[in-house]
């Protein structure tokens, strides 16, 4: 006996009474039994799905300017609305309703994906950065955490040219006695650092921001431009 049509499984796990013989099939075929089960799942959750998840359709207006921006407007069929559904129009209107609600449920996936993958990071610790001797500059620093780690974001406006040497930006323990070297900054930028794996904002809460010199020496040239502890 060949298995179930698939647009009939569609219909069953929407609720239509299977036919004697797709019921027959089914108590003796467990690979169909598995798919009627799939669907059924399916069409159970997309139950929860809301008007505001479903794809909205852009105003005519919109189309209307995207046919006039392009070359071939023969060639774009605009979405339609779609009808209201009337209650019962026969199998025809079901599969398309399972398509859609497959449709959706795939979509809806899809989205929770890439929310997962851009969630916004989370503010961990935050400061201000204060001037340290003759500097006339002030700036914030924070560090937010990801699904990638964490970062440091620094920000110094009104940064001057280093002139013949650079910035350097670090991160030390609440008595500088050590500091880690995290990055170079540039004037007129915002940087954000990759913090080193199990590097701990609490035992490093200092963020210093030093004038150094192309001179080989990679320790902290103590001419320091900034510096502010963050806050948690
Ligand atoms: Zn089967």
């Amino acid at each position: 006996m060949p298995h179930c049509d698939e647009g009939d499984l569609a219909l069953m796990a929407l609720g239509e009474p299977a036919r004697p013989s797709d019921a027959e099939h089914l108590s003796a075929c467990a690979e169909c039994q598995q798919r009627l089960d799939d669907l059924t799942a399916l069409v159970r959750a997309s139950r929860d799905v809301t008007s505001a998840d479903l794809p909205q359709v852009p105003p005519a207006l919109v189309w209307e300017g995207i046919l006039e921006g392009i070359a071939e407007p023969a060639s774009v069929t605009p979405l339609r609305t779609a009808a209201p559904a009337s209650p019962r129009r026969g199998p025809r209107w079901l599969l398309l309703a399972a398509a859609a609600v497959l449709g959706v449920i795939v979509g809806g996936l899809g989205t929770a994906l890439v929310v997962t993958r851009d969630a916004p990071a989370e503010l961990i610790a935050q400061g201000e950065l204060a001037p340290v001797g003759e500097s006339p500059v002030t700036g914030t620093a924070a560090v937010q955490t990801s699904a990638a780690g964490e970062t440091l974001t620094v920000s110094i406006p009104g940064l001057s040219s280093p002139g013949d040497g650079y910035y350097e930006v670090w991160m030390a323990t609440p008595d500088t006695s050590t500091m880690v070297a995290i990055g170079t900054l540039n004037p007129g930028e915002t940087a954000t650092y990759t913090l080193p794996a199990g590097m701990s904002v609490t035992a490093y809460p200092v963020v210093d921001v030093s004038l150094e010199h192309f001179d080989g020496d990679n320790t902290h040239s103590a001419t320091s431009i900034v510096r502010g502890t963050l806050q948690s």
